[in-house]
């Protein structure tokens, strides 16, 4: 059960509240986030609704049956909406794209991207400068510098940054020059990382983990969400199977539920989902087939010399035309959608 209180409410109605829930067995967490106030309660026993649900201060109430349940859809029937800034949204039922390549390298690779970006009219560019590899012998990234040099060339070209954070000591130095703060597949479960990011006012991208299961995604998110931090994004980006034919098994059908169990965006990451340039674009399509609110994609001017992913990265010419295609694919489902 999910209890919204007003925006006035008063130490004694909290008192109140708190009574009437624990005469029920109930047990209340208080969750305070950017947008609202709330007391999320678990418990067992069958109760009539309204006798909590109107006592002084509360806005709203509802059952979630969900083990999860401010990130559910069952609550919150409008879905968020992530605001950028600069007329920059994610959720809002337009289509995002999120493209760059897997590390910032240099200089002269940001400068080339950002102008890829703005030809296509793409406003969102990914990088990592701290990076994740499987191997510790493997570039791992420019670092805090890095960030810094990107970031005052993404702001004077109007283009947002996203970017991963690996460690919450690693969060406050990034804040300023980050406008999305992306969790990756490894760290989908580091439960210190989701509590330390439900306390910043920014936006998270979460990545599903490598072998995680949706609902165990849903709950990742749940803990940012009741740390404080709404502002949510989940991301489809491939999970481990048997299979050898490809990296990671991108998994179609988690787009489709987390789309109907959740009313945060969800983002398609077919760079990862698949791990081959060749395909990347055919998953991207089915993707949005699928639902997603957006696609963020590896794209690099030399592919074959990137420092990491080379091989299901875009170069600039397959990037321009899979962002046409998609947009195109976007607008098809939609008009779709309204048969
Ligand atoms: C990335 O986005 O480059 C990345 C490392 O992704 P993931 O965490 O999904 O492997
Ligand atoms: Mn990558």
């Amino acid at each position: 059960m999910i209890i919204q209180l007003q925006e006035n409410v008063s130490a004694q109605e909290r008192q109140d509240i708190a009574s009437a829930l624990s005469s029920i067995s109930y047990k209340g967490n208080d969750v305070k986030t950017q947008f609202g106030d709330y007391i999320i309660c678990v418990g067992k026993k069958e109760f009539d609704i309204r006798g909590i649900g109107t006592l002084p201060g509360i806005k709203d109430i509802h059952r979630v049956s969900d083990p999860y349940k401010l990130v559910s859809k069952k609550w919150k029937v409008n879905n968020t909406v992530i605001d950028l800034g600069d007329g920059v949204t994610i959720g809002d039922g337009g289509f995002s794209i999120m493209a760059g390549p897997c590390s910032i390298e240099c200089e002269e690779q940001v400068d080339d991207l950002i102008n890829h970006l703005k030809e296509n009219n793409v406003r969102i560019m990914r990088g990592g400068v701290y990076k994740p590899r499987s191997s510790p012998y493997s570039f791992r990234g420019l670092g805090i510098d890095g960030l810094k040099m990107w970031y005052e060339k993404a702001r004077a070209a109007g283009i947002k940054i996203i970017t991963e954070v690996m460690m919450v000591e690693q969060i406050e130095d990034m804040l300023p020059y980050a406008d999305i703060l992306q969790v990756g597949a490894r760290n989908s479960q580091n439960f210190n990382l989701l509590d330390a990011l439900g306390q910043v006012d920014k936006p998270i991208l979460l990545k599903r983990g490598v072998s995680g299961t949706i609902d165990e995604l849903l709950y990742a998110a749940e803990y940012i969400f009741s740390n404080g931090n709404e502002k949510i994004m989940l991301c489809e980006r491939g999970i481990r199977s048997y299979e050898k034919a490809y990296r990671n098994c991108f998994d179609i059908n988690a787009i489709a539920i987390l789309k109907d169990k959740t009313h945060l965006p969800v983002i398609a990451d077919p760079s990862h989902g698949i791990g081959i340039r060749a395909y990347v674009e055919q998953i991207a399509l089915a993707s949005i087939m699928a639902g997603a609110d957006g696609v963020i994609m590896e794209a690099h001017k030399v592919p074959e010399k990137a420092f990491s992913d080379g091989q299901q990265t875009l170069n600039f010419r397959q990037s321009s035309l899979t962002i046409k295609k998609m947009r195109k694919t976007f607008d098809l489902n939609l008009a779709m959608n309204s048969w």
